[in-house]
C-alpha cells in the first residue's frame, strides 16, 4: 500500500447518480476510509451537450445523502484542483507539450472523411481497424510547416510498436494482458484543442496523484490506452481495480427496465441512506460471504478489494426492501419520530412546529408503525387516519362492513367503548375482547369491523393501541358514522 492512498470517483454529470455509479463511489469511499486516505470527487463534464450543472448538483446531493463525504472536490476544493474537467484545460495543454517534448505524439492531418474511408477499406480487408498511421511517417519539417499554415490537425499518441503486451495486475480481476498490436495511435487532443476522454482521465489521475483507480469494468478497454499515456508522460500508472457490472434479475445490465435506478428515486421511495449504503456495499463485495447487515463502521473497518467479486452482481430490489425494513426496525422510537415528522409535515398532516408538543404521542406511535413497514413511504398512508377523517376504502367496505353482523359488532363496540376508562390500550382490549362471544361472532370479524370503521382500511397498526392514540371521542364518532354502511 502506498503511504498515502488517494482514490477518486469521477462521474460524468450526464444524468443523476445511478445504482452502478453509487456502488463505485461507495467502494472508493470505503477504500479511502479504510486506509486513512483521501477520497476525491472529480466531475468529468467534458461532454458539453449532455453535462449539466443540475446533474452535478444532484450527484453531490445524492452522495451527501448516502453519507459519502469527499475530501476534495468542486464544492470543497483541495490541493489538486480544479475538480471539474472543463476547468483543467491548462493542465491538458501542458501535458500535450510534455508529450511533444518527449516525441511521444505526432500531428495528424487526415480529415474525418479520409479516416472514414480508411476505416472502410481496413474493414473490407479484415485487417487492423485502427488508424493506418499515415501521418506518423510525415517528416517533422513538413508537419511543422502544415501546422504553421494553420491546417487542422489532431495529436495522436505514438504507440511504441516494439513495446510488447500491456500487462497489468487488476486488483479484482487478476492479470490482464492486451497485445500492443491491437492498440491504435489514439488521438489525445482533437483538432479543436480539446482533450479526448482517455487523455483527460490519465492526465487528471496523474496530476491528482491518484494511487488506485477503482471503476466499472466498462472502462477496462480504456485502461491499456491510459497506461500508454502514463508511460508517454514518463509517469507511473496507478493500480487498477475494475468492478463487475450490475445486472437485473434477468441477467441483463441494470437499467430503467428493471425499475428505479437513481439514488434519489430510492430516497423518495422511503429508503434509508444507511440501508442503501449497506446494500450497495454488498453488490459485489462481502464481509464473510454471509453477513447481510453491515453498518458503516464495519464496512470501513473491513472493506478490501480482495473480497470484491469478479462476477456480475445481481440487483435484487426485494432484498434491498427487506434490508431497509431491518434498518427501520432497528431505529429507536426517537430516531423514527425524527424521520416521521418531516413526512407528516410534507403530507400536510401536521403543522410545522406541532411535533414538539405532540412528542409523547408520536413516540407512542413510532413502534406501532416502524414494526410494520419496509419503506418510509408507507408511513403516511398507514397513519393518515390518526390525523384526519379518512373515507372507508371500497374493498374494505364490501369485504367487512357488508358482512352480516357488522352492524351489531359496531354498535356493541361503541357501547362497550363508551364505558371504557381509562382510555388506554389495555382497557380498550378488555372491552372489545368481551364482545365476540356475546355476539356469537368470531373475534376477527368483530375486530376487523371496528378496524375498518375507525381506520378506513383492513390494514392498520395494532388496533387497540391505534384506538388509544386516536382518542375516545373520535373513535366513537367513527363507529357511529360507519354504522350507516354496516350490514345488519
Ligand atoms: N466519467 C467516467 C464515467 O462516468 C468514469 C471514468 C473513470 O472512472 O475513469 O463512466
Amino acid at each position: 500500500m502506498p503511504e498515502q492512498v488517494r482514490v477518486r470517483f469521477a462521474p460524468s454529470p450526464t444524468g443523476h447518480l445511478h445504482i452502478g455509479g453509487a456502488r463505485t463511489a461507495v467502494y472508493n469511499w470505503a477504500f479511502a476510509r479504510r486506509h486513512g486516505g483521501s477520497f476525491v470527487l472529480r466531475i468529468e463534464d467534458t461532454d458539453p451537450e449532455r453535462s449539466t450543472e443540475e446533474n452535478t448538483q444532484a450527484i453531490l446531493r445524492a452522495m451527501e445523502w448516502l453519507g459519502l463525504d469527499h475530501d476534495e472536490g468542486p464544492d470543497v476544493g483541495g490541493p489538486y484542483g480544479p475538480y471539474r474537467q472543463t476547468q483543467r484545460s491548462h493542465l491538458y495543454a501542458e501535458a500535450l507539450e510534455t508529450l511533444k517534448e518527449r516525441d511521444a505524439v505526432y500531428p495528424c492531418f487526415c480529415t474525418p472523411d479520409e479516416l472514414e474511408r480508411k476505416r472502410e477499406e481496413a474493414r473490407a480487408r479484415g485487417g487492423f481497424a485502427g488508424y493506418d498511421r499515415t501521418c506518423r511517417a510525415l517528416p517533422a519539417d513538413e508537419a511543422a510547416r502544415r501546422i504553421q499554415a494553420g491546417e487542422p490537425h489532431t495529436w495522436r499518441l505514438k504507440v511504441p510498436l516494439d513495446r510488447g503486451d500491456i500487462v497489468f495486475c487488476d486488483l479484482v480481476r487478476g492479470e490482464m494482458r492486451f497485445p500492443i498490436s491491437a492498440i491504435d495511435d489514439l488521438i489525445v487532443v482533437r483538432s479543436d484543442g480539446t482533450p479526448t476522454y482517455n487523455f483527460a482521465v490519465a492526465v487528471d489521475d496523474a496530476t491528482m496523484r491518484i494511487t488506485h483507480v477503482i471503476r466499472g469494468d466498462d472502462h477496462i478497454s480504456n485502461t491499456p490506452k491510459q497506461i500508454l499515456i502514463y508511460e508517454a508522460l514518463g509517469l507511473e500508472a496507478p493500480a487498477f481495480a475494475h468492478l463487475s457490472m450490475i445486472w437485473g434479475p434477468d441477467g441483463k445490465r441494470l437499467s430503467k427496465r428493471h425499475g428505479a435506478t437513481s439514488v434519489e428515486a430510492y430516497r423518495d421511495m422511503g429508503y434509508l441512506p444507511e440501508a442503501l449504503l449497506n446494500y450497495l456495499a454488498l453488490l459485489g463485495w462481502s464481509l464473510d460471504g454471509e453477513t447481510t447487515v453491515i453498518d458503516k463502521q464495519t464496512l470501513v473497518a473491513n472493506f478490501n478489494l480482495e473480497r470484491v467479486s469478479r462476477n456480475p452482481a445481481i440487483f435484487d430490489a426485494e432484498k434491498l426492501e427487506w434490508l431497509n425494513g431491518v434498518y427501520i426496525r432497528q431505529m429507536t422510537p426517537e430516531q423514527f419520530v425524527d424521520r416521521m415528522v418531516p413526512l407528516l409535515e410534507q403530507a400536510g398532516l401536521m403543522a410545522p412546529g406541532d411535533a414538539s408538543a405532540r412528542r409523547e404521542w408520536l413516540l407512542a406511535l413510532a413502534p406501532l408503525v416502524s414494526e410494520r413497514i419496509k419503506r418510509l413511504d408507507e408511513v403516511v398512508p398507514m397513519v393518515r387516519f390518526l390525523f384526519e377523517e379518512v373515507p372507508i376504502d371500497e374493498p374494505a367496505r364490501s369485504a367487512v362492513l357488508a358482512k352480516p353482523g357488522a352492524s351489531a359488532a359496531l354498535s356493541s363496540a361503541k357501547e362497550a367503548l363508551e364505558a371504557t376508562a381509562p382510555w388506554e390500550a389495555g382497557a380498550i382490549e378488555a372491552a372489545l375482547r368481551a364482545l365476540p362471544e356475546r355476539l356469537g361472532m368470531k373475534p376477527k370479524a368483530v375486530f376487523q369491523a371496528v378496524r375498518v370503521a375507525v381506520t378506513g382500511s383492513t390494514v392498520s397498526p395494532p388496533l387497540f393501541e391505534s384506538l388509544e392514540l386516536l382518542g375516545k371521542e373520535r373513535t366513537l364518532a367513527r363507529l357511529q358514522a360507519a354504522l350507516a354502511y354496516a350490514a345488519e
